[in-house]
């Protein structure tokens, strides 16, 4: 069996589902691929709270009918702030439902470019013929490993994304490596859990966000005449800049040199205040840097650059996401060939468009272009509402209903390989 569909959206996260919801109300014909949400239910901690603030965490849609406000209006319930992951998850669901609800919840496998269209490989191989595709599928696959690492196996250094029970660690000592908000609320809850936790930071200091706080929170009452010239809604680095983040197309036309320290000042690693209580108890090791990490026997013995060592049960690595296009399994490398790539990111035109035309990239792939905005849910609004713009103001005369012409039919026919 097989399809065609003008727009195949690949990943049910914030920005696909943002993307289905804009297409919709264009009336551009479009499918969506894999589980709703399912990033946040696999990669990402029960128990964790969401570091982005209210205003920030709405996935976007045109009318603005599907907010965290009007979920929580059906719900008929107040829901806590910080937003709760699970919260965040049920949410994200409700707008798949609401916005994508013929979702088909197959993986994408494969993506190849085909004449004037490209092929979408689903897991269990069918085929379908798409006119454009949005790539929407998050950073887990781009989790990043230091090689210092590479010698103790997996199940004893893992990543954070490979984690989303962290009971399981219950009576285990665990160093968390990482100085940001994923390491910091990872050794909280590691903690809490029952873990004995030392987290060991790179960083002389920890940064903690004001986020939280009692300045912080009257600073952002909507009754505060000040909060709408210090915090725009995404609220993504420090007063000033949180502006130019706030503004991928301004982002977009500065060199290259500036976007790296925009990028570095405005995500920076660091952890909301309120995290900071939840710390007591977890030994925090400043301004060190782990240099070797060996098994012996069941245990993991780490170096440090002060010639300490540690014996650990496991070593938890909060240590990031590096995208690297060129490592997405699911693109056939002559499709990465032909995509110009600067450190990784592809170079995306206004319409988040690749520079093989009809390739289009959403979220964290997206940040090389347009800044630190895309590796948050706040960034859905600029991104749907500029790719839905241009796929619109793109579109060919090629239907759906045409798509069984000549050329088509003839890909149609190729073997499944
Ligand atoms: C620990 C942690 C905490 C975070 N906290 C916040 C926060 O508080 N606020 C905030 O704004 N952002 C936060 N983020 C960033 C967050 O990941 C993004 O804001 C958001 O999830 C980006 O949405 P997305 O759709 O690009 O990616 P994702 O949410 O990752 O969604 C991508 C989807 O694509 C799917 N997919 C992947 N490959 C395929 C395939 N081959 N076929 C089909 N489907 C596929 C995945 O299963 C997934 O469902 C956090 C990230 C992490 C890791």
């Amino acid at each position: 069996m097989s399809g065609t569909t003008q727009v195949a959206i690949v990943g049910a996260g914030p920005y696909g589902l943002a993307a289905a919801a804009h297409l919709r109300s264009a009336n551009v014909d479009f499918r969506v691929f894999g589980k709703a949400m399912e990033s946040w239910e696999r990669h990402m901690p029960a128990g964790m709270l969401l570091r982005s603030y209210w205003d920030g965490s709405h996935i976007s849609d045109p009318r603005g009918d599907l907010t965290l406000d009007r979920y929580q209006r059906a719900l008929g319930v107040q829901l806590p702030r910080p937003v709760r992951r699970d919260d965040f998850i049920n949410y994200g669901q409700w707008f798949q439902r609401k916005a994508a609800s013929e979702l088909d919840g197959r993986r994408v496998t494969r993506i190849e470019a085909a004449s004037k269209c490209f092929r979408v490989m689903l897991e269990d191989s069918e085929s379908v013929w798409a006119q454009r595709v949005v790539i929407a599928t998050g950073i887990a696959s781009f989790a990043w490993r230091p090689r210092q690492f590479e010698a103790v196996p997996p199940a004893l250094a893992s990543h954070s994304s490979d984690h989303c029970d962290l009971g399981r660690f219950a009576g285990q000592r665990v160093v968390v490596v990482g100085g940001g908000q994923s390491a910091l609320e990872s050794a909280a809850l590691l903690h809490e859990s029952g873990a004995t936790v030392e987290v060991i930071v790179r960083a002389p200091e920890i940064h903690w966000l004001r986020y939280g706080t009692r300045l912080h929170t009257w600073l952002h009452n909507q009754s505060n005449p000040f909060r709408r010239i210090l915090y725009p809604p995404s609220d993504i680095g420090p007063p000033g800049l949180n502006w130019i983040v706030d503004t991928p197309d301004l982002f977009r036309r500065l060199p290259l040199a500036v976007h790296s320290r925009i990028e570095r000042r405005a995500i920076r690693p660091a952890g909301a205040g309120w995290l900071r209580p939840r710390m007591n108890g977890v030994r925090i090791t400043t301004g060190r840097v782990i240099i070797s990490a060996n098994l012996v026997g069941q245990q993991v013995r780490l170096k440090l650059d002060d010639g300490t060592e540690r014996w650990v049960d496991h070593i938890f690595l909060a240590t990031g996401y590096h995208v690297d296009i060129s490592c997405c399994a699911f693109l056939a490398p002559d499709l990465v060939r032909s995509l110009r790539l600067v450190n990784g990111y592809p170079e995306l035109s206004a319409g988040f468009e690749a520079s093989l035309p009809g390739l289009h990239f959403l979220g964290a792939p997206a940040a090389g272009t347009f800044g630190p905005l895309m590796r948050f849910v706040a960034g859905t609004k600029y991104a749907a509402s500029a790719l839905t713009r241009s796929i619109v103001g793109q579109a060919t005369n090629l239907a759906t209903s045409q798509v069984a012409s000549h050329e088509w039919d003839g890909l149609a026919q190729t073997p499944d390989t």
